[in-house]
């Protein structure tokens, strides 16, 4: 870190894709970009050449407490109290605009997470149907009318919280910015957001788009900076209502701490290790396909990755012969390759970290199928590996490596396999791959998880809830769930003087 009061508050950068464009380097704050007040700036780097991309601004508790102040003016001024039609038209225009600038952005993603374009490009497209799936909540709020009889009037609102806290990681940089900004602005609440200190780049060059969508100053603050350093404040401080954190399990149960003594909403979007079993009956080549692109895809950073695969013992060697070269197909590189599938990993940090899990595998006694090693000398990139002949008390087949590892284990009943998906702290997805519709019905209620994907996986639709069971979290994104995470209920009561009786 150091003070770089020179930085300019716009930098040209080139993509590998050919596109120039001005990245936003200041923090966002009351519809505008700003230095830190310390004029600290922090570097960004390209994790497939580990190159620096560029500098920003780096965010702290005075900062923190700005942005608050900025959120806390825009709260109490028009926007909680606006016409929801108003709020539902941002959405849409936003909505709008991230398609118009979605080619940037899918570039900014790539060069900033090191994922494939091809993942790139999948998110921003669901952020934009996203958005507009929260501009059509945004008037369509309603509260209940209560039969109490005739002496009485009672009904509901669904009232915005306040300043919302919002803290996300780096795996899903624009779509998890989504996740957090389309509920909240929905319900009228406004928001402070600190993107993955990894990852801030995409976030900034949305505020743009806040801006030009015609987002009041002060609704949206976007403020990069480190979490160990700024979470406290984010968490703690009096004017914020709701703090909202997706990321590790061990982050999310510090800051619900953390947010304890002021008694905030919270809502967590954790870790997992979720099971994806394969029955005999299964159509093997499209359920081969699902379980590579339920642990494979984005680099295998993803929070409710399929990283347990159970197949059951009688196709279990075609199975694993076919995963095995399936994976060895699959394209790992520069992430702006044409058919490049997974790019680099996000960081150092996660490449060792994998790399670490990996030698722990071979050390508790697995065996690598395929991969187990890093591909090439610059940059973060990692073969899709697959370990066979695990137990299921293994560190592997247990901890959230979140990286292109899958475990793959032999089941033989039905029992059997739901007692072994369900032996987990975790409980945020679990894939079933069957034809027999009795068996993914029955299976489906027994696995404890908040999504079972059937004959898929890492299949995510904007209206459909996303959460976890167990400690993989707290509330759910997406659907009419999000919305409930955003409001609180008031209940009105009102005494009726009965006329001429
Ligand atoms: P993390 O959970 O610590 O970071 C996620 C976000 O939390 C970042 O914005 C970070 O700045 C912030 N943060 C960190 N410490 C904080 C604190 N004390 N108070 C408030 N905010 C804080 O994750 P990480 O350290 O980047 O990665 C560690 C591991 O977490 C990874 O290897 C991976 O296994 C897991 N992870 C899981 C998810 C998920 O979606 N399940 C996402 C990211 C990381």
């Amino acid at each position: 870190l150091r003070a770089y009061s020179t930085l300019p508050l716009r930098v040209p950068i080139t993509l590998p894709s050919g596109i120039t464009y001005e990245q936003p380097t200041g923090l966002f704050i009351d519809g505008q970009f700003v230095p830190s007040r310390q004029h600290k700036t922090f570097e960004v780097i390209n994790p497939s050449t580990e190159q620096e991309i560029t500098h920003i601004y780096e965010a702290r508790v005075d900062d923190v407490d700005h942005a608050i102040a900025a959120a806390k003016k825009a709260f109490d001024g028009s926007w909680s109290t606006a016409d929801p039609e108003f709020r539902s038209r941002c959405l849409y225009k936003l909505a709008d605009l991230v398609e118009e600038h979605s080619e940037i952005l899918a570039g900014i993603e790539s060069l900033d997470n090191g994922k494939s374009l091809l993942c790139a490009r999948g998110d921003v497209a669901l952020v934009s149907r996203y958005l507009r799936s929260c501009a059509g909540w945004a008037d369509k709020l309603y509260g209940r009318t209560i039969e109490t009889g005739s002496t009485h009037f009672s009904y509901t609102r669904r009232e915005p919280l306040g300043v919302c806290a919002q803290i996300i990681p780096w795996n899903f940089p624009l779509l998890m910015w989504s996740w957090k900004l389309g509920p909240a602005l929905a319900t009228g609440n406004t928001m402070v957001l600190k993107p993955a200190e990894a990852t801030p780049l995409s976030a900034l060059y949305a505020s743009q788009l806040v801006q030009e969508a015609g987002i009041p100053a002060g609704v949206v603050n976007i403020l990069p900076g480190f979490g160990k350093l700024i979470g406290e404040r984010l968490c703690t401080h009096k004017d914020v209502k709701k703090v909202a954190f997706t990321g590790s399990t061990a982050t999310g149960r510090h800051i619900m701490r953390t947010a304890a003594d002021g008694i905030k909403k919270v809502t967590l979007e954790l870790g997992g290790k979720s099971p994806n079993i394969v029955f005999a009956d299964a159509d093997l080549e499209k359920a081969v396909r699902t379980i590579a692109f339920g642990i494979f895809y984005n680099s295998g950073e993803v929070c409710c990755a399929g990283s347990r695969v159970y197949v059951q013992d009688t196709v279990y060697e075609e199975v694993l012969q076919k995963f095995k070269e399936y994976a060895e197909s699959l394209k790992v590189g520069d992430p702006f390759e044409k058919d490049v599938f997974q790019g680099s990993q996000t960081s150092q940090m996660q490449i060792d970290k994998i790399l670490d899990y990996v030698q722990i595998g071979q050390s508790e006694g697995a065996r690598i199928v395929t991969g187990g090693e890093r591909l090439g000398d610059k940059g973060y990139f990692v073969k899709p590996t697959i370990f066979a002949d695990v137990t299921e008390d293994m560190r592997i087949v247990k901890e959230e490596i979140f990286g292109p590892v899958v475990t793959i284990s032999k089941f033989s009943t039905v029992n059997e396999v739901i007692e072994m998906s369900n032996d987990s702290e975790y409980g945020l997805a679990a894939g079933i791959h069957t034809k027999d519709v009795n068996k993914a019905i029955d299976v489906s209620n027994r696995i404890k998880a908040g999504t079972i994907w059937i004959n898929t996986y890492n299949d995510f639709h904007q209206n459909v809830p996303f959460g976890g069971y167990g400690q993989s979290g707290i509330g759910r994104e997406m659907g009419a769930e999000a919305m409930d995470n955003y409001t609180q209920v008031k209940a009105v009561r009102m005494s009726i003087d009965c006329v001429d009786r």
